[in-house]
């Protein structure tokens, strides 16, 4: 063989073999029937999930709340001792607080989910800021290590935790990215500058002043926990530029708390006045004058009511 039949053997070699490969898949698939087509949901092209269905008076003038229901399609969350996982309590109280809003009237509200569905930390904020929401809240059910755990807390953002319990929450919930295979942690971390930091102080301010108010219309409803208001450093109100907060209804893993949830009744009184809370924030944002300011207790350890479940 001379130099040009070995070239031509070369390049002509990897053609038939795909010639032969195709005839084979040709001739294999056509006496194959398909048994099943699998569907996925593709984002579009602009790569970002679609936007929920947004509730309430049709006034888009009107504050807009987003609900995040914590966890979801295969990160189930937390589990109780009855084998109850935090996703779908989460999505209990989440749909809970939206009919109560709803109700109410006066606000628009929208879920980040509506059914057992997976997003990541960033879908959910990113939910928010695309809607252009004035406060974001996101609803889970932690568990602890120790079973006696209970009552509800108010979580807001910050870089340092308020203590160590604060921090370890913060570290589970955060893990639900890890769940999806995809570490976001450190991901969209603003530029450090002074304009940068003082929004970020008007954010964590008003979002504490949130914390205040469930706190203070919850007081007779809600077992809150000894130390109601707590801060630590959460994925999912990092990238936010508005009020956020993160509550945690109670301890999925403490039984009398677990059992409280579940209860449709006690949801709706859950719901009614951390609802009121949200219409007094907004209104006092949209006119802060016109707002008598009442003073509310600080939060500080053994200050909220009592530790019953
Ligand atoms: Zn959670």
């Amino acid at each position: 063989m001379d130099d040009r039949g070995i070239l031509t053997a070369v390049f002509a070699a990897p053609a038939v073999a795909m010639g032969v490969l195709w005839a084979a898949l040709s001739t294999g698939l056509a006496d194959v029937e398909p048994r099943y087509v699998v569907k996925l949901a593709m984002p579009d092209h602009t790569g970002k999930i679609g936007l929920p269905v947004v509730e309430g008076p049709p006034d888009a003038s009107r504050p807009l709340v987003v609900i995040d229901a914590g966890h979801g399609g295969h990160d189930p969350g937390a589990s109780g001792q009855d084998g109850e996982r935090e996703k779908d309590l989460t999505l209990l109280l989440a749909r809970s607080l939206r009919d109560a809003l709803v109700a109410s009237g006066r606000v628009r509200v929208a879920l980040t989910r509506d059914n057992d569905r997976f997003l990541a930390l960033d879908e959910r904020a990113d939910i928010a800021r695309r809607l252009n929401a004035n406060l974001f809240i996101s609803v889970h059910a932690d568990a602890a290590s120790v079973a006696e755990a209970h009552g509800a807390t108010i979580y807001t953002l910050s870089d340092k935790a308020s203590d160590s319990v604060a921090e370890a929450l913060a570290a589970r919930e955060n893990r639900a990215d890890a769940v999806n295979g995809v570490s976001l942690a450190g991901k969209g971390q603003a530029v450090s500058s002074i304009l940068v930091d003082l929004a970020r102080r008007e954010m964590r301010g008003s979002s504490q002043r949130f914390g205040e108010l469930v706190v203070r219309e919850g007081k007779d409803v809600i077992a809150f926990h000894a130390q109601p208001q707590r801060e630590a450093a959460f994925i999912v109100l990092k990238s936010l530029d508005l009020p956020s907060a993160l509550i945690e209804a109670g301890y999925i893993s403490n039984l009398d708390d677990a059992q409280t949830m579940r209860d449709k009744a006690w949801r709706k009184r859950f719901s009614g006045s951390v609802a009121r809370a949200i219409e007094i924030f907004l209104a006092e944002r949209a006119a802060p004058s016109l707002v008598t300011a009442t003073p509310v207790a600080e939060p500080v350890s053994g200050s909220g009511p009592t530790d019953v479940p």
